[in-house]
């Protein structure tokens, strides 16, 4: 079979797969975390003036190896910027999750309380998942809860902990040697894309990089820094066989797509800005494109970051 024709067929399937275009509930669920990126924005400015660090010790060799700038930044040094963006967004999110409100509120409260929790909170972020849950369960207690609290907590304090790296990454996006780095995660804080997007080429660069309908860019789920991918490339297994790696498209609207592989299961979104479309916002294309990652879901493959909406929905 020929490419264009594979291709097509993966097109005809998903189109039998995709619900009727997006429902009530998929509307909603959308309208709530579009509403908590709104938020986070606002929270930026309620960071203390003085950031954790403004240049950091950088070693080219671990770079082009592969570790992020951060990765040697120890979490604690956010504690400020974590408890200033807790106390700012915790409020809002409260109202936006009622369900889950009073186990926001008592997060809020032993935060601005005891500078230990925010401490607790910040190692479990940048703990490896397997021990992770426990270190929640700690913070749990210190928050006088139980651990039923643990999804919750983790949850409200990644959000927090976006608004504090969406500073960092403006600040640093300059030493990012961006012609070192064609990894599938994050250049700065390491966490890997909600989102991608392809946008025009440009003509200097090398043919290597550059596939016919534009440059694949990933747009990092934690910071909100974006940086260059090669395109036919899954950004978690590497593979770069394009039976595996592959796309789904619904709808007849070609310029949204789910990006698949069945190399490690993984699925991404991604939008087309070649056409020259503006009604993009990168923080929240993942969930304009929810529909879509319904479709991928369905199929088997799980969200190459886990979000509350893609995990719980
Ligand atoms: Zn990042
Ligand atoms: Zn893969």
């Amino acid at each position: 079979m020929r490419f264009d024709e594979r291709k097509y067929k993966i097109q005809e399937e998903a189109k039998l797969l995709v619900p009727p275009p997006r429902g009530e509930p998929v509307t909603a669920i959308a309208r709530v975390f579009a509403a908590l990126a709104d938020r986070r924005a606002a929270c930026l400015a309620a960071l203390p003036e003085t950031p954790p660090v403004v240049e950091l010790d950088f070693d080219p060799a671990l770079f082009e190896e592969g570790a992020p700038l951060l990765s040697s930044f120890d979490p604690a040094f956010f504690r400020e910027d974590f408890t200033a963006a807790a106390g700012c967004l915790f409020p809002g999110m409260a109202g936006l999750f009622p369900a889950v409100a009073g186990e926001i509120s008592a997060l809020a409260d032993a935060i601005s309380g005891n500078p230990a929790v925010a401490d607790a909170c910040l190692t479990a972020l940048w703990a490896e998942d397997e021990e992770a849950q426990a270190l929640w369960a700690h913070v749990c207690r210190l928050c006088g809860k139980t651990g039923d609290m643990a999804a919750v907590a983790a949850f409200a304090a990644g959000e927090a902990m976006k608004v504090c790296l969406t500073r960092m990454a403006s600040l640093l996006d300059g030493q990012v040697q961006k012609e070192s780095w064609f990894r599938g995660y994050c250049p700065i804080c390491g966490s890997y894309p909600d989102a991608g997007c392809l946008l025009p080429k440009e003509p200097e660069q090398s043919e290597y990089l550059i596939s016919k309908s534009g440059q694949l860019h990933l747009h990092c789920a934690r910071c909100g820094h974006v940086w260059r991918h090669v395109r036919l490339k899954c950004p978690a297994c590497e593979t770069t066989d394009h039976e595996k790696f592959t796309s789904l498209t619904a709808n007849d609207r070609d310029d949204e797509r789910v990006y698949t592989c069945s190399e490690c299961g993984i699925f991404f979104p991604c939008v087309d800005l070649t056409g020259g479309r503006q009604d993009i916002r990168l923080d929240t294309v993942a969930l304009d494109l929810m529909h879509l990652e319904f479709v991928a879901s369905e199929r088997g493959f799980r969200p190459l970051v886990a979000q509350a909406w893609n995990t719980f929905a």
